[in-house]
């Protein structure tokens, strides 16, 4: 019988674990399961539709052709929501669980919003995906303020790009030097969320309203862990794996930006991502 392989994710990680298993194994049944719509893009570029520097179509990674010819299952729009390592199933959303013999779990870091009153409502956005960024493209012609909340590269990669489209910016954060556009906010966070089903301001801890349609932000990401919560799987900061890429459970493995290796937190970053799911894979066909 060949071996069902399910990979939580479709990105660096699960990507290099695809590839380097279908090198090993000719009949490994390989399912990929990706929350998102799109096939595999390059995350660390797609900021580049913001400023017109790239199309949409420039950010793909690996085309739809990718998986058939080498006979991988991608369901897109799949999101986990729970993994069972007692059955070896994953729970889908709105789907049939999907059996496994093998995991790989790739689910990357996400973005996390702070537990601010009126964070749910649309315009308050979190960078992790194309659909976010594809959120402020459509939503950035029509906003007279954006405020930017964050630290870090894309942060301040953002703040450039949206001042140079001459839109007022409101950073919350730290400029190595002025921009045009841009007022540094500082010591004085958002405390508050306003507008009905739509932001229309912020209140900061002064009390003062600005207005604002669009709110971002940036740099302040966890592991995607969330579906792992009631498993027997080892999770502290991102899984826990050994040198060879299993977790504490033999037949599941991790990858990438989730993952955690003893007491070091894993380098990150998309090219270290995609060298993890290799190393991953190859452990994986070894057992
Ligand atoms: C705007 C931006 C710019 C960046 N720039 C750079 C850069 O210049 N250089 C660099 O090295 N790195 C950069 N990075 C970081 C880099 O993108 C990541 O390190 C890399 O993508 C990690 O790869 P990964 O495969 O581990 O996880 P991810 O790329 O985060 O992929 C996770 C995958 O898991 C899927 N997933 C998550 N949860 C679920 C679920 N519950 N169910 C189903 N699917 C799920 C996601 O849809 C996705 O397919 C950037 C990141 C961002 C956001």
């Amino acid at each position: 019988m060949p071996k069902k392989i399910a990979i939580i994710g479709n990105s660096a990680a699960a990507v290099g674990a695809a590839e380097s298993i279908r090198e090993r194994d000719k009949s490994a049944e390989i399912f990929m399961v990706c929350e998102e719509s799109f096939p595999a893009y390059e995350r660390p570029k797609m900021l580049g539709i913001l400023d017109g520097r790239l199309k949409e179509r420039q950010l793909v990674w690996r085309s739809p052709d990718f998986y058939k010819n080498h006979g991988i299952t991608l369901l897109l729009e799949a999101k986990v929501e729970g993994v069972s390592t007692h059955r070896k199933r994953l729970a889908l959303k709105g789907r049939d669980p999907l059996e496994f013999d093998e995991l790989v779990i790739a689910s990357g870091r996400k973005e996390t919003l702070p537990p601010l009153k009126g964070i749910q409502k649309e315009g308050v956005v979190a960078v992790n995906s194309l659909a976010d960024v594809k959120f402020i493209q459509e939503n950035l012609p029509i906003a007279h303020t954006v405020l930017i909340v964050g630290r870090g590269p894309v942060a301040l990669e953002l703040v450039r790009i949206i001042a140079a489209k001459k839109t007022e910016v409101k950073f919350f954060g730290t400029l190595a030097e002025p921009i045009e556009n841009v007022q540094e906010v500082r010591d004085n966070p958002i405390i508050e969320i306003l507008g009905e089903a739509d932001v229309r301001a912020v209140r900061l801890a002064n009390h003062k309203v600005v207005g604002a349609t669009l709110v971002i932000f940036s740099g302040a990401s966890g592991p995607n862990t969330d579906f792992l919560k009631d498993t027997d799987i080892h999770v502290d900061d991102g899984v826990v794996v050994d040198e060879t890429m299993r977790t504490n459970i033999p037949f599941v493995w991790a990858a990438g930006d989730v993952c955690r290796q003893g007491q070091d937190p894993q380098a990150r970053g998309w090219e270290a991502a995609y060298a993890s799911g290799r190393k991953c894979g190859e452990s994986l066909c070894r057992i």
